[in-house]
């Protein structure tokens, strides 16, 4: 069976792989890609390393690197995104030490290159860390969205997306969630909605159709008839992007 196959066959698995591929992307090319970061930019960048530093699955050489690129952050008012992007091109040469995975999509990985890919592990991502930031108490319970937020509204390469999910944060006040499962949750809507406008869409991978997901398959006790039963998709979604349950297939 081919990768593709396997993992279809897997549900809704997380895997290691989209995680680190996602995050390098999004640290190599978007980040990296500013020439110049201060201001409100500077801020975002700042808040998404900290929840980076704090949740992201990663080894400690992993968050030595996430240490030393916040720490180059805080030590100015206006900082080169090339050089952030040029320390995680350091860090992906000393082979297997940082990254545990080839730069590749697994879970992501669309049925043509075209498809799915990096947006599809920077969801991944951001609802990794919607459930691992709510496994600690005494937060703040938008830690996550906040991070999410920010990083989409100054960073995010398709600008259009970033209108359409500051738009819905504004609709949806992102600013009233006021406990970690309601920014689970929160997420889990948004990115429905997402999927809804985009259904049929051409951009939307034939292969993997977009579904308000769960799909009855994966979770047959998330709906009631038309409705959902949001004790249960916040069960599902915990079990989904619960640390422990993220897959190492394909990382060596
Ligand atoms: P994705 O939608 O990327 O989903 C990735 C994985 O997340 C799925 O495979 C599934 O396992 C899981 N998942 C799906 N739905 C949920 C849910 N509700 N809750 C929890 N997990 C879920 N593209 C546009 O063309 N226009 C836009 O306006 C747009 N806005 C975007 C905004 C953001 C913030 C992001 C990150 C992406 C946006 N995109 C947009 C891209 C688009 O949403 C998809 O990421 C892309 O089309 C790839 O889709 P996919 O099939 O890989 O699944």
């Amino acid at each position: 069976r081919t990768n593709l196959e396997k993992v279809k066959g897997m549900g809704d698995a997380v895997f290691q792989m989209d995680l680190e591929s996602a995050l390098r992307y999004s640290l190599k090319r978007e980040v990296g890609g500013t020439k110049e970061i201060s201001g409100e930019k500077l801020k975002a960048l700042r808040k998404y390393l900290q929840v980076l530093l704090g949740y992201f699955p990663f080894n400690q050489n992993g968050k030595n690197l996430l240490q030393e690129i916040l720490t180059y952050a805080n030590s100015e008012e206006t900082i080169q995104g090339a050089t952030i992007g040029k320390l995680v091109k350091e860090a992906e040469k000393v082979e297997k030490q940082v990254f545990s995975t080839p730069q590749k999509w697994l879970g992501c990985q669309g049925s043509s290159p075209q498809y799915r890919g990096y947006p599809c592990g920077l969801w991944t991502m951001f609802h990794y860390l919607t459930v691992n930031v709510a496994e600690y108490s005494g937060l703040n319970p938008r830690l996550a969205l906040e991070a999410m937020h920010g990083y989409i509204k100054n960073f995010f390469g398709c600008s259009d997306c970033s209108q359409h999910f500051q738009d819905m944060a504004k609709r949806r006040e992102i600013d009233k969630v006021a406990t970690f499962d309601d920014s689970i949750l929160w997420l889990w809507m948004a990115h429905n909605e997402v999927n809804q406008r985009l259904s049929g869409d051409p951009s939307e991978d034939p292969s993997f159709p977009k579904i308000q997901f769960p799909s009855e398959m994966a979770c047959p006790t998330c709906r009631l008839q038309d409705d959902w039963l949001h004790t249960e998709v916040l069960k599902h979604l915990k079990h989904m992007y619960n640390n422990q349950n993220i897959r190492y297939l394909g990382a060596n």
